[in-house]
């Protein structure tokens, strides 16, 4: 699985761990969020705006 981070605050969101407070169970692909879903952490940066970083961290 891939993980991608906010260029922003460096917030990762990782495919194998989801982002449960955001509504995505462990293992949702990034390929399954929304494409304007913004970074919860700084709201600035939208979805294609994440850096992928490769294996999960
Ligand atoms: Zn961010």
């Amino acid at each position: 699985m891939s993980a991608y981070r906010c260029p922003v605050c460096e917030f990762v969101f990782d495919e194998a761990k989801g982002a449960p407070r955001e509504g995505f169970p462990p293992g949702t692909l990034w390929t399954a969020v929304p494409d304007d879903w913004c970074c919860p952490d700084c709201g600035v940066r939208e979805k294609i705006d994440f850096e992928a970083v490769g294996e999960s961290l």
